[in-house]
Parts: structure tokens; sequence; C-alpha cells
């Protein structure tokens, strides 16, 4: 069988998705070539900060919500059958204030807080929590079986499956999307389709320069103590770029506090005041975290920062050809890249192969 070259650039879990799927099918010689890797923790590279875990704010109807519905079964079956893949069930509660209404979060997080999400059918057991065992200001909650994936053993999984399945991975930096197709790349030296995965970097990189695409910035804590569960809430009283959310990792990964949404902001170190808050605020939102005592009982890991890739116009899968080049883009997944990880890359490998059944009719 013709073998189809393919270079991803990007190592993202948008790259590695993408990079995984095609190398399931026949036919294709892959090369994954980035600036940074699973293992590096730097501001260009937003996937090893996220917490991360499932909870959709994709808005119902949308291509969004069908690549997250898309995604769902594939984080559910790696939670139940693939536990060296660092994926754990959790539940997780979404609380509800009346006075976030109109505010930023709560616009951002509309469909999550509704009490009929388009997901209350895909994720299981969802159910509104009674009244009465709300804490103080909640005014409604709802709860549902998701998942959190711990990206210090997630993202270097995808790798290793990827593989097994022969792609070959190397460092590389372009200033142009088009120079993934040069001769040195892949081994081949002839590239037949470059599938662009550079995240917040597509803004920058030559050939794309899509400056709809924005950091939202995100800060976190990470910390050895327990929740037991993930929590989300509408809203804090810190302003409107402050958000509230904890989830634990898989497998030891430590309990992740956030956060913030701060969009425009590229700054890549950490701010301590909002640490601070971020600690208060997820100490009020979950007591048993520190057994009822203050934050100077949170045993922290470390502080992080990320900037999630925001796309006005939602996540780009399309495919063009630049300078003579097929491109297909899969990139711009704001604070959702890993729950439409499996949506997006089915989708763009759809598209990968369009392209080359086009080229092969030539
Ligand atoms: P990235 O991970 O940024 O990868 C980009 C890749 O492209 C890197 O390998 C980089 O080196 C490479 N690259 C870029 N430019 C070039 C170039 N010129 N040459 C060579 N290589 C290049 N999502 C969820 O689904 N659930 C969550 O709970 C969640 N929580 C989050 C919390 C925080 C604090 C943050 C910051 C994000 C969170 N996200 C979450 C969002 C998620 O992290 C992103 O959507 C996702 O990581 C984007 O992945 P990506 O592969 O597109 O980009």
């Amino acid at each position: 069988m013709a073998q189809n070259t393919v270079v991803v650039v990007g190592a993202g879990v948008a790259g590695l998705t993408t990079a995984l799927l095609l190398s399931k099918k026949p036919g294709y010689n892959i090369v994954v070539a980035a600036k940074h890797m699973p293992g590096d923790y730097d501001i260009e590279y937003a996937s090893p900060w996220a917490g991360a875990n499932y909870m959709p704010v994709s808005v119902r109807g949308t291509e969004a919500a069908e690549w997250d519905k898309n995604t769902w079964g594939c984080l559910e079956d790696l939670a139940q059958n693939h536990p060296d893949a660092g994926v754990h069930f959790q539940e997780c509660e979404i609380h509800s204030r009346a006075k976030d209404s109109g505010s930023a979060t709560a616009t951002w997080f509309a469909e999550l807080l509704s009490p009929t999400p388009w997901f209350k059918g895909v994720v299981p057991n969802f159910r509104t929590l009674p009244k009465n065992s709300l804490g103080p200001g909640i005014d409604h909650a709802t709860v549902f079986t998701s998942v959190c994936i711990n990206t210090a053993i997630y993202l270097p999984w995808l790798v290793s499956q990827c593989l097994k399945n022969g792609v070959i991975f190397k460092r590389a930096v372009f200033s142009h999307i088009s120079e993934a197709a040069s001769p040195g790349i892949h081994p081949s030296k002839k590239v037949d389709l470059v599938v662009n995965c550079t995240g917040l970097m597509a803004s920058k990189l030559g050939g794309v320069e899509d400056k709809s695409v924005v950091p939202a910035r995100g800060q976190i804590v990470l910390v050895r103590n327990d929740a037991g569960k993930m929590l989300d809430i509408s809203g804090t009283d810190d302003g409107d770029g402050e958000a509230c959310y904890i989830m634990t990792r898989a497998a030891g990964g430590g309990t992740i506090l956030g956060g913030c949404y701060q969009k425009g902001n590229w700054e890549s170190q950490v701010d301590p005041n909002l640490a601070v808050r971020i600690m208060k605020r997820a100490v009020e939102l979950c007591p048993a975290l520190t057994g009822g005592k203050g934050i100077e009982h949170l045993d922290i890991v470390r502080h992080g920062v990320g900037l999630r890739p925001v796309r006005e116009g939602g996540t780009r899968i399309e495919k063009e050809k630049i300078d003579g080049v097929w491109v297909v883009h899969n990139y711009g997944a704001g604070g959702a890249g890993y729950q439409s990880s499996y949506g997006c890359a089915q989708a763009a490998v759809a598209l990968i192969e369009d392209a080359l059944q086009a080229r092969a009719r030539l």
C-alpha cells in the first residue's frame, strides 16, 4: 500500500490525539515535530497546565458541543479500561449563585450551570442536588460523574501509544508552517500533508498568523490535599476574570486549585496575591480540603500559569493549501482542549483523508 507522509506540528493534546488516531489507520507515515514535548513546562505549551477534566461549556447545537460529545466515550473508556493512561472517574459538582448571573464567568459557563445542559444524557448520573444540602450562598447545584486527567501521565501515555504505532517524534521550531514540509523533517524527504496543532502560537506562526487566537491566562495551585470530588462555581467576589474550581488528578497527581480566565493576558509569572485568593476560595468552597482549617493547611506542590489558546469563533478544524502544501488545522480549543480532544482529532483526521484522496485523484 502506498504510504502517505504526514507531519503533525505540535505535541500538545491536540497534536498527540490527532497523531494517535491517524496512526491507527493503515497507510500513514507520521512525524510529530514540536518545540515543546511532554515533560516540558513552558508558557507557550498549554497542555501540561490543564486540570484536566470533562466539564462542557460548549453551546447546545454547535460543532463544539458535538466534539465534546464525541470525546466523552473515549475518555470514559480510558478511565474504565486503561489505568495506565492516568484518567479516573470523579464526581463533579457545579454550584450556582444567583448573584453571578450575567457575569463573565457565568456567561462562559452558561451551559454548564443550566439544570438541563445538553450533556445531561451523555455523562452518567446527572442529577440536581437537594436545596437543603447546599452551602451558604449557593442557590442551585448539579452533579454528574466526570473524569479527571493527570496530564503528567496522560501526555506521555499518548506519546507511548503513538510510538507503538510507528510515529516518529522530533524537536523542531518553525517560523512558517510550510517549513514542516521541508526535506529534513520527514525521513521519506517528501511530505504529503502538514497538520497544524500549534495552539496559541498559531497567532504568530508564518503562513497562519491567526490573530483571532488569544491567551486566556489561567493560574493554578497544585496541592497534596485531597478534595474527594471536583467542584466548580459560577463566580467569585473577586472580579470578573477570576474563577474557583477544584479537581483531584488520577494516580497521585495531586489536586488542582484554580483559577482565573484573564483574556489577552500573556503574563507567565505567578501572581502571589491571586494565588492566595485561589487558595482562600478553594478552602471556602470545599472545607474538606483542609479538614475545616485555613489555607495554611494546604500542602503546596507548585504554583503554575498556563495560557488557554482561545479562538474567536471556536476551534479551527479546516483544510487549506499553503504554498502548495495541504495543511489541516486543529488549533484554538481554549479551555476545552482535553474534553474536545477526540472529537476534534476525529474531525481533523476526516479532513486529512479528504485532502489526500483529492490529491490522489489528480
Ligand atoms: P499546546 O498544548 O499549547 O501545544 C502546542 C504545541 O505546538 C506545542 O508542542 C508547541 O511546542 C508546538 N508549537 C507551537 N508553535 C510551534 C512552532 N512554531 N514550531 C514548532 N512547534 C510549535 N482543557 C480541558 O479540556 N479541561 C480542563 O480542565 C482544562 N483546564 C485548563 C486549565 C488551565 C490552567 C489551562 C491553561 C488550560 C486548561 N485547559 C483545559 C485547556 C487545555 O489545556 C488546552 O485547550 C489544550 O492544552 C490546548 O492544546 P494544544 O495541543 O492545542 O496546544
